[in-house]
């Protein structure tokens, strides 16, 4: 037996071993044998990007919104689901339970509704999602201490999906340092305590990049990532999350 298979075999084997000791069930029914069984993938709460606020993703504001006041400074942001119990299940079980296979279904999810927001206009007329006036695809990273407390940075594995799935090369650029725990704070104070936070390693010369996010709660993070890409030259920021809280 050639050595290198080995490894392989042993993945195989301790693959085989934990589907015995942890069969794989839907997160949002326990039906088995999936993640994410199609029938709760449907009855997700997917946002008609028709009525979607093209500038912050809420699942209403196509008119008038109350969240962003259009204010934001994406181009365009584009979100899959409101922020649900089902929703809320598999963000945890991604990001706290270490199921790292729902990476693809995230991606697909992102993917789909990226499909969806490219029938429908941005505030410059153009599809809120075009991909041919994209250049790169980047993350909002984990904080230091997440990273060290999962031991993985959940949006790049979704990225890395994600870059796959469109095309656009991964731009693994943004680092964010350690900040107050957001949770609890106001909509400015989350702001303030996020501000500088996130930086890019790299000019972005008028580069057009897709930011992608897992939950948009005021879109400080998001924002504060649009405003690093900004600030090192990158043209335009199209964001993509997948769940909104609304
Ligand atoms: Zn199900
Ligand atoms: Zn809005």
């Amino acid at each position: 037996m050639p050595m290198r298979s080995l490894p392989r075999i042993c993945r195989s084997l301790a693959d085989t071993l934990a589907e015995l000791l942890w069969p794989t069930c839907c997160i949002g029914c326990g039906y088995p044998d999936e993640l994410l069984c199609e029938r709760c993938r449907t009855d997700l709460p997917w946002i008609a990007q028709r009525w979607a606020c093209p500038d912050c993703g809420a699942p209403f504001g196509w008119l008038t919104c109350t969240e962003c006041a259009h204010e934001w400074e994406l181009r365009a942001t584009v979100c899959a689901w409101t922020f649900g119990d089902a929703a809320a299940r598999t963000v945890t079980a991604f990001k706290d339970h270490h199921e790292l296979r729902l990476a693809p279904v995230i991606a697909a999810a992102l993917a789909t509704t990226l499909d969806e927001a490219s029938s429908w206009p941005a505030r410059d007329g153009r599809p809120r999602y075009d991909p041919g006036g994209l250049d790169a695809l980047a993350f909002v990273p984990a904080t230091a201490g997440a990273y060290a407390r999962r031991g993985y940075d959940h949006m790049e594995l979704v990225a890395r999906e994600l870059a796959h799935e469109t095309g656009l090369p991964l731009a693994d650029i943004l680092v964010r340092s350690s900040v107050r725990d957001q949770r609890g704070l106001s909509r400015e104070e989350r702001a303030a305590n996020l501000e500088g936070s996130i930086y890019a390693l790299e000019d972005l010369s008028d580069l057009r990049i897709l930011l992608i996010d897992d939950v948009i709660t005021t879109g400080a993070s998001l924002r504060e990532g649009a405003r690093a890409l900004l600030s090192r030259g990158a043209a335009a920021v199209t964001a993509c999350a997948l769940c909104r809280v609304w």
